[in-house]
């Protein structure tokens, strides 16, 4: 059976780690949140039952982990008020089914270190194992873990399928203009490791990357390894990030980051705050506003863009456009724009515009951007109005760019007419909430992430903490990175782009060893 263990913070400071027996238990409670004691025992209580009716359904006995496990919460509960808090400290799959596991002990000397055993660091892999590169891929968790362990329920690709292009593997299923759900797409990269078979390590965390004389040395809870070469493929997207407000804010209020969100089952009954309008939050709020829960949201300045414009996906425009091919030192923001917020849109129900103010129309509250909050008292700023005419501002320039584009080629396309907004608002977004007289219970914060290479002991980082680097190859001799948003293209971070950058820095890498340089084999199956 699937175990999930749980770290439970009592309202008296004391931490019980708990097993259960069976997943049911992710659904109901989330990491980082706060339930008063009564809610979370229903809960618990309910996720345990679930789980154990569906054993004895296909089994036919009684599972004795999860009634006393139930018997267990009942007796540390009984300490408390009904409305005292706990809250969910960790949890995590105890026995995950790994497909790489890592020898006991790691130690030697490798030609390459691939830091990351997401899709950046499988697509490094499969280009050293083409050119004959010795290397080794060091996962802290499992193959895909992000994409397991980071996206909701409903999560599906925002880019088509036919933009996974992973190197030796692009997409070959038959919906290239679908959206993968979360499952498939962990199933896309789980087919593809299967393909070439990489020397994947999971459950490896590196905790540090230093230099010697001759040698980078990696350092693991599993051993130390030296190489030539490290490819830092380790994501963009690094620690969640939660204003500093959120420590003023009422402990009656639960509180998780955008990456922690799973369902809204999982959630405190009542309302619910998204603060921040970016790919993540506006796709959350669609979530729980299509379960019928009452959201607010907080909008900042992120873009929009149209699912699809003239009888195609705005992606495929686009693509043909060249707009993906533009490296950023040509892009006019400069590099700046890898700061950017991504455009929101959504590939949920086979794709579809995500339209905020179409939302607010059918009964969901827009505020302007989160300034200040204490207790259960937030303020906004007035500036609803003005975000969301240039979120659409931004999504008609990409139209225009279109419709040139489709003059200055000839292509024959219907017309198609602009958007008209479907609401105004009323107010001017800065009004300020007061959450309990709301009724809001749970705030969701996609605010984004911070960067944390605070392991990567080598003088590559500038003032911001950024890896200095031309496309992916830094100044310290042997040192690459992988995967960063805009690395280099749009598609740098994303699946459209990362078999391009996989490429260069690894034949980077192949002349500096000295390896087999020419094109190698071009399929993983
Ligand atoms: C909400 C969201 C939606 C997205 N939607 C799309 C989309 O629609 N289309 C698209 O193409 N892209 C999308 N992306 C972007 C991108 O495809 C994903 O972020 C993808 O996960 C990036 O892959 P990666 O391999 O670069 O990084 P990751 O998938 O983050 O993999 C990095 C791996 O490194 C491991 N790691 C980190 N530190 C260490 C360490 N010290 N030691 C060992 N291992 C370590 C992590 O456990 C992780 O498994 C989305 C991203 C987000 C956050």
């Amino acid at each position: 059976m699937p175990e999930i263990e749980f770290t439970v913070r009592w309202p008296d400071g004391r931490s019980q780690t708990c097993i259960s027996p069976s997943r049911s238990i992710e659904k109901a409670i989330v990491t980082g949140a706060r339930y008063p004691v009564a809610e979370f025992q229903r809960r618990a209580r309910a996720a345990l039952e679930a789980g154990q009716s569906r054993l004895r359904e296909r089994r036919g006995f009684n599972c004795s982990a999860a009634a006393s496990l139930i018997d267990d919460l009942d007796v540390a509960a009984g300490s408390f008020e009904d409305d005292d808090l706990v809250m969910i400290e960790r949890m995590r799959g105890v026995r995950p089914r790994r497909r790489f596991p890592a020898p006991e002990r790691l130690d030697g000397h490798r030609s390459v270190v691939v830091v990351g055993g997401g899709q950046a660091g499988l697509a490094a892999s499969f280009e050293l194992t083409q050119r004959g590169i010795d290397h080794v891929i060091l996962e802290r968790d499992r193959l895909a873990a992000s994409w397991r362990d980071q996206r909701w329920d409903e999560f599906c690709l925002v880019t088509p399928n036919w933009q996974c292009q992973l190197p030796g593997h692009p997409y070959d299923g038959d919906d290239p203009d679908g959206f993968m759900l979360k499952q498939w797409i962990i199933d896309y990269i789980e087919r593809y490791a299967d393909a070439f078979g990489p020397p994947l390590c999971e459950g490896v965390a590196v905790t540090s990357v230093e230099q010697s004389v001759d040698a980078f040395v990696v350092t693991t809870p599993r051993g130390v390894l030296t190489c030539d070469h490290v490819v830092l493929a380790v994501g963009g997207y690094h620690v969640p990030r939660i204003p500093p407000l959120g420590a003023q804010l009422s402990p009656a209020i639960t509180q998780l980051h955008s990456s922690a969100y799973r369902n809204e089952t999982s959630l405190p009954d009542g309302g619910v705050l998204v603060v921040g309008s970016g790919q993540s939050g506006a796709q959350i709020a669609e979530d729980l506003h299509l379960c019928g829960r009452e959201v607010h949201l907080a909008v900042g300045s992120a873009p929009r863009v149209s699912r699809r414009y003239r009888g195609r996906d705005c992606v495929a425009w686009l693509h043909d456009i060249g707009h993906y091919r533009m490296p950023i030192t040509e892009h006019p923001e400069g590099l700046s724009a890898r700061n950017e917020p991504n455009h929101y849109v959504t590939g949920r129900g086979g794709g579809r515009d995500i339209d905020l103010r179409a939302f607010a129309r059918d009964g969901m509250r827009l505020h302007g951007r989160l300034m200040t909050g204490k207790g259960e008292q937030l303020e906004f700023a007035a500036d609803l109005v003005k975000n969301l005419d240039a979120a659409d501002a931004t999504a008609e320039r990409i139209k225009d760019t279109i419709d040139r584009w489709i003059l200055g080629q000839d292509i024959v396309a219907p017309a198609e007419e602009r958007y008209e907004p479907v609401w105004q608002p009323p107010y001017g977004g800065g009004e300020p909430l007061d959450l309990a007289a709301a009724g809001l219970r749970t705030i969701i914060w996609a605010t984004g992430f911070t960067p944390n290479w605070g392991w990567v002991k080598l003088d590559v980082f500038d003032e911001r903490g950024y890896p200095e680097h031309e496309r992916g190859i830094t100044k310290v001799d042997g040192l690459t990175v992988l995967g960063l948003p805009w690395l280099h293209t749009w598609g740098s971070g994303r699946f459209a782009g990362i078999a391009e950058d996989a490429r260069h820095v690894c034949e980077h890498i192949a002349a500096k060893v000295g390896a087999n340089v020419a094109d190698p084999a071009p399929s993983a199956a």
